[in-house]
């Protein structure tokens, strides 16, 4: 009997989000398969006889603690996690899968009284919605005329990343001086550079400025410090 690759996870979650919880508990190798599919939004699957390819075009978005117990970075509760165990907890996601992920936020805990407060703060899903639909709007009329395929800052070629977020001098210098500070790769360069596109978008400017590099370059700092 030949048995049929059918669509896995990643498949099935082909233009929408591929969302894991506590991401290092995941199986190493299960995690590194990503990698391929990340790159190119398809994912092929060998068998015996032949190999099927599916699509696998996904967002994928990760929650990981800091440290098996998960009060590493909370100032209230105290870690009790030795380095050799944080460190075997960590090593489940790999630097180029790490690499390969536009975005690292630091979340801290929510103090109880916030919780528990009935008056909302920040921002409503209202008003993120009109922000983020005016940023595809520009997005659209920007790729109107390009490549096939690309429809978001996220699917920038890297021609098209040197075409449409140009730098000045100050963030250029910024951008170098970061990438050196931090030993980026080539890869997050680029991804630096699409992220600030969508900020600079967000915000409604045509030009990139130090501000918009400032909070991309922040968004990799896990490339530095939470890794130990
Ligand atoms: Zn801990």
């Amino acid at each position: 009997m030949i048995s049929l690759p059918s669509p896995g996870e990643i498949s099935k979650a082909h233009n929408g989000i591929l969302f894991l919880d506590e991401l290092p508990l995941f199986n190493r190798k299960t995690l590194e398969v990503m990698r391929q599919p990340l790159e190119d939004g398809v994912v092929t699957i060998s068998g015996v006889l032949r190999s099927t390819t599916f699509p696998a075009d996904f967002m994928l978005v990760a929650v990981a603690n800091p440290c098996p117990c998960g009060y590493r970075s909370d100032p209230r509760r105290n870690c009790n996690c030795t380095p050799p165990q944080v460190e075997k907890y960590m090593s489940k996601i790999s630097g180029p899968l790490l690499d390969r992920i536009d975005m690292h936020i630091e979340v801290s805990a929510v103090p109880f009284e916030e919780l528990s407060s009935k008056a909302a703060s920040g921002t409503f899903s209202a008003q993120m919605r009109l922000v983020v639909q005016r940023a595809r709007e520009v997005q659209a009329e920007r790729f109107a005329d390009g490549p096939q395929g690309v429809r978001y800052n996220a699917q920038m070629t890297s021609r098209q990343v040197r075409q449409h977020c140009a730098l000045n001098e100050s963030c250029q210098k910024m951008l170098r001086h970061s990438l050196e500070e931090m030993g980026l790769s080539a890869r997050a360069h680029d991804k630096i550079l699409r992220v600030c596109r969508t900020i600079a978008d967000i915000a409604g400017e045509a030009d990139i400025n130090e501000i918009h590099l400032a909070e991309a370059i922040n968004y990799r700092n896990s490339d530095r410090d939470l890794w130990v």
